[in-house]
């Protein structure tokens, strides 16, 4: 398949790993929008949130527990989560991730 991310995973591309477990890969961005801005993955290729369902839930509910994990190692007491789902949000990669994003960048506005 033919996915940038998929590839990142794969070790096809190289990244700067965060995190690696035998269900997520969380790597950081290569344009970071933060002090850190990390992002993490499904092994398993959804395109978006959109592709979510009962059946693949626990992977993604996984991703949750393990980002407060990766947080803590690295130090960091307030970070933001956001997904991008579809085009007119700002995905631009068809692989489902999650970025999280730390420093005193971080304002409280959402957009
Ligand atoms: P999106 O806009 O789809 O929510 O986020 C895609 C993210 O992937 C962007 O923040 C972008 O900087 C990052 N990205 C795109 N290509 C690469 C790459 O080859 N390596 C890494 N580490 N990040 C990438
Ligand atoms: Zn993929």
């Amino acid at each position: 398949m033919d996915c940038l991310f998929c590839k990142i995973i794969a070790g096809e591309i190289p990244s700067k790993k965060v995190y690696e477990d035998a269900h997520c890969y969380a790597f950081y961005d290569i344009n970071p929008q933060a002090e850190t801005h990390f992002l993490v993955v499904p092994k398993t290729h959804l395109a978006s949130a959109n592709e979510i369902t009962a059946e693949n839930a626990a992977e993604i509910a996984h991703i949750f527990t393990v980002i407060p994990k990766i947080c803590k190692d690295l130090g960091l007491e307030s970070y933001r989560i956001i997904n991008n789902c579809g085009a007119g949000a700002g995905q631009t990669v068809l692989h489902l991730h999650f970025h999280v994003l730390s420093g005193s960048n971080l304002g409280e506005r959402l957009v």
